[in-house]
Order: structure tokens, then C-alpha cells, then sequence
């Protein structure tokens, strides 16, 4: 059952096109870390190579450093197809459409916080909505969420929600062209208590201190600096997207039963790329996706309202606002021609080194901004999109450390009131709504993000910037 895997270099694996695959597939990782993705552990290498096999597919489909299985596909796998011949394939998405990280400058120093932790993460707690089923921070009716799935951050904007500048320090300027009508009412309904909710299971808002800078010219260009306080937001597009990327794999099943059964994966049923039934699922990703952003920038919302009650800090910038879930198209060299490619990034981020025209104007000269979190009791990172990126990976990097234990494994492991005291006797201080929302989110239960983050910038597809730990943990 093991995969065979050329070693091409350190830290590039290679499964050779072998059955239905259309092209080779890659694992970057050390040795360690691609040994993890193997069955009987873990499928994410037998399923990168399933994923070969989509139609469409160019040069080769890869598994990140943090890959771990998902539904179909890789959590921390991205596949590119061609923009015309190509297909979309929800598994190669995720649930979460637009699942995403967003980072936030305070102002603040950690001498300016240390005494006030405990009751920050109260703060952060009782302000921001957890958990499956809440309600959001910002009250929504049905013809606000649709306002929102058509216009994301454009329309926080309009109706007070957004400033200019976070706009502008967003992936799409937090707005892709959708198509709001495709979202399934059932999805669009669940959206109207959960705009600025952070949902359940990974989903983070988190208060650390930049305890390391590697790259003094790319952290002063993200505005950070040692001792800076800052937070990490990690949250997606809740039962909105949810509902709607079920809605349309219940449809493709239906309409391209065929199809997908010549696949080696029935889970990565997809719809060609120009059929009605793939436009609408597009423009139903998109909506999701702008109800992500929508949803991110009010979780930010609340937390400018802890820290202003708290400190007076009024000042809380965005640096960036990542996706990690989600197919756009893209221009990329193939075989040394520009091609228009739709790629697929589930469990990965967009890392675009400097130049490149979608990296906002304050980051062009550097590389976008990339944040790989790592767990509640580890480091987390900011990277800039690499040189090597392009080439290597579609310009994508790892979107964090990646499971290593099944949430049931994790939990059956660990207690949450030694786990609790263990983190804040290292100065961490988390809040969780239930002790299972502390376990299966234990550090153990992911990998070494130290171990992710060298290979993605020993491989030049993300570089080190800055190094943080957590200081107040609110989980989902
Ligand atoms: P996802 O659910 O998007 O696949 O995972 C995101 C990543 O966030 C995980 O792979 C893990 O490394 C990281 N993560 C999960 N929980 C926490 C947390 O509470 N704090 C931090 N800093 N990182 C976390
Ligand atoms: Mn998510
Ligand atoms: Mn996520």
C-alpha cells in the first residue's frame, strides 16, 4: 500500500505517473514528514496521487510540509487545472470555502499586556460569539448577508464595518465577483446569525508576542517588530459554506455520476470546467468566500472593541488577510508559457513572491505576507511568499503545522485541566467552551510547525519573517 516516492532533492519527493494519472504528483517535506503522510497513518500521499488523475491537471499535483488526509484530497494540497479544460473539484477545496487566517497589528508591546492576560482572554471570550451554533457579532438579516455574498469587505465598508485600509491589506481586497443567487437558501439563511462568529474545532482567536525576527527589511515592511503584540484570527466561512459546498458534491454526484466513478476517488467528484453546473458552483465559492472575509473582518471588530476597552488601543491595523480554502485562476508558467489556471489550495496558502501584481502595493517589493499558525502551545510564524514559490508550487506554502492525531486520539489523550495548567505555567492563558474544544486542539495533536516552516524556507516557497508564541487563546 506504501507510495513509492523519488527523492528529487532534499526535501522533494516525487510520485512518478503511473494508471489514470495525467501527471506526477509531489510531497515536499523532510523525511520525516512525508514518511507521516504514508498509509497505514495517513492517506494524503495515496490521495495527491489520486488527484493526478483530474482532468486538466498541469505539471504536477503536491502535498505541502503540513499535509495531512482530508475528504477526497489533502488538507495542504493544491492541484491546478487548466482554466478551459480543466475542472473544479470541491474536495480540492475544503467545507470551509475561504477558511483563512487574518493577522492584526495592536500597537501594543508585551510589557504593555503581561499583567492584563487572564482577563483579555476573558474579554475576548465573552465578546466574541464560539462555538457550531452562535450568534454573530454583527446583526444581520437575510438581505444583509446577500449584500455581503455579493460585495464581502465592500460591504463591511459601506456599512461601517471596515476601513479602507483593512480593504487594502486583504487577499481580493476581501471581495470576489460572485454569484449570490447559487448559494443554496439554506446556507444563506445560517448566514444571518453568524457574521463574526468564530465557529468550532481549529478556529482561533489568539494573542501572541513576536519573540523573534529574521528578516529585519520584511518584518518593518509588515510593521512588526520584537516584543510587538499582535493577533491571529483563524476562522472561515461557517455554515454558509458549509452548506453550500455540500449542496453542490450532493450535485455533481447526481449530474456526473459517470465521470466520477472512472475516478480512482468517488470523494473527488468534480464538474468540467464551462458546464452551468461549474459556473454556479464558482460563484457560489465565491460568495462563501466573501462571507469569510465578511466574517473575519467582524470577529476584528470585536477584538478592536476588547482592546480599546482594555487599553485604549484604538489602533489595531490589519497586516494581512490570507485564504487557505479556495480555487481562483490565476496566471502561471507551464512548460515555460503563461496559462490561465484554476488552483485548487485546501489546507494551503497563497504565497506570491515580491512582483508579483497581486501582492498588495505595501508588500510588492517583499513578498505577500503568509501565516503558518502552529497550535496553542507552540510558535506560530509570518513568512513572505518566496522565490521559488512559483515554480515549485504554484506559489503556495504550507497554511500551518498540520494534524498529526484524529481529534477522538487527541482527545481520549489529553486532559484539559492539566492541559490548561501545563499552558499557563507558560505564561498561556486559553479559554474553550467545553473540555473537548481543549483537547482535540492540543499541541500534540499537530505536527513540528518549527520542522514545516524550515522546509518551506529551505525550499524558497515561504521565508522565514518573524517567529510568535500565544499569550491569550480564545477557541472555537
Ligand atoms: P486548519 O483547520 O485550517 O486545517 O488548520 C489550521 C492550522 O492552525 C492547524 O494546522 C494548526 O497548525 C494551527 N492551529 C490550530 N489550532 C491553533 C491554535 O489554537 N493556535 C495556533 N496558533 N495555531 C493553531
Ligand atoms: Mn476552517
Ligand atoms: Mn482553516
Amino acid at each position: 500500500l506504501v507510495v513509492e516516492l523519488n527523492e528529487l532533492e532534499p526535501n522533494v519527493y516525487e510520485i512518478e505517473r503511473t494508471g489514470k494519472m495525467r501527471v506526477p504528483a509531489r510531497a515536499y517535506g523532510s523525511e520525516s514528514l512525508v514518511e507521516g503522510m504514508q498509509e497505514p497513518d495517513d492517506r494524503a500521499l495515496t490521495q495527491i496521487q489520486n488527484a493526478a488523475a483530474l482532468p486538466g491537471v498541469e505539471k504536477f499535483t503536491l502535498v505541502l510540509p503540513d499535509g495531512h488526509q482530508g475528504y477526497g484530497f489533502p488538507v495542504g494540497g493544491v492541484a491546478a487545472v487548466d482554466a478551459d479544460d480543466g475542472v473544479v473539484c470541491p474536495a480540492a477545496i475544503g467545507y470551509d470555502i475561504n477558511c483563512g487566517v487574518r493577522l492584526l497589528r495592536t500597537g501594543l508591546s508585551y510589557k504593555d499586556v503581561v499583567s492584563e492576560q487572564s482577563i483579555l482572554a476573558d474579554r475576548l471570550n465573552q465578546t466574541i460569539p464560539t462555538g457550531p451554533v452562535a450568534g454573530g457579532y454583527v446583526d444581520a438579516d437575510i438581505s444583509d448577508v446577500r449584500g455581503i455574498l455579493e460585495d464581502g469587505l465592500e460591504w463591511m465598508h459601506s456599512n461601517g464595518h471596515a476601513t479602507r485600509a483593512d480593504l487594502d491589506h486583504c487577499e481580493e481586497h476581501g471581495r470576489l465577483p460572485s454569484d449570490p443567487n447559487a448559494v443554496p437558501t439554506e446556507a444563506l439563511k445560517r448566514g444571518v446569525s453568524q457574521v463574526g462568529s468564530l465557529g468550532a474545532g481549529t478556529h482561533f482567536v489568539e494573542v501572541q508576542r513576536v519573540t523573534d525576527v529574521y528578516d529585519d527589511e520584511t518584518a518593518a515592511a509588515f510593521g512588526l517588530g520584537t516584543d510587538d503584540v499582535v493577533v491571529m484570527i483563524h476562522s472561515g466561512s461557517r455554515g454558509v459554506g458549509h452548506q453550500t459546498c455540500a449542496h453542490y458534491i450532493r450535485a455533481f454526484e447526481r449530474e456526473y455520476q459517470s465521470l466520477s466513478a472512472s475516478l480512482p476517488d468517488e470523494q473527488l467528484v468534480y464538474a468540467p470546467l464551462g458546464d452551468d453546473l461549474a459556473d454556479e458552483f464558482r460563484g457560489a465559492m465565491n460568495a462563501a468566500a466573501n462571507f469569510a472575509w465578511a466574517n473575519r473582518q467582524a470577529i476584528t471588530e470585536a477584538v478592536r472593541e476588547v482592546f480599546d476597552v482594555l487599553f485604549g488601543a484604538t489602533g489595531l491595523e490589519v497586516v494581512y488577510d490570507v485564504c487557505h480554502n479556495i480555487a481562483k485562476e490565476e496566471r502561471h508558467a507551464v512548460n515555460g508559457e503563461m496559462q490561465t489556471l484554476l488552483v485548487h489550495r485546501k489546507g494551503a496558502t497563497r504565497a506570491f513572491p515580491a512582483g508579483r501584481p497581486e501582492v498588495p502595493e505595501a508588500y510588492r517589493a517583499v513578498g505577500q505576507p503568509v501565516f503558518m499558525p502552529g497550535s496553542m502551545g507552540s510558535h506560530s510564524y509570518v513568512l513572505a511568499g518566496g522565490p521559488e514559490s512559483l515554480e515549485r508550487s504554484f506559489g503556495s506554502a504550507a497554511h500551518g503545522a498540520g494534524r498529526r492525531k484524529s481529534r477522538t486520539e487527541a482527545a481520549s489523550e489529553y486532559s484539559a485541566g492539566e492541559l490548561k495548567k501545563a499552558l499557563r505555567a507558560r505564561g498561556i492563558f486559553v479559554r474553550a467552551r467545553s473540555a473537548e474544544a481543549l483537547t482535540e486542539e492540543a499541541p500534540g495533536a499537530y505536527k513540528d510547525i518549527d520542522e514545516v516552516v524550515r522546509v518551506s524556507d529551505a525550499l524558497g516557497i515561504g521565508t522565514k519573517v518573524a517567529r510568535t508564541v500565544p499569550l491569550a487563546n480564545v477557541k472555537g
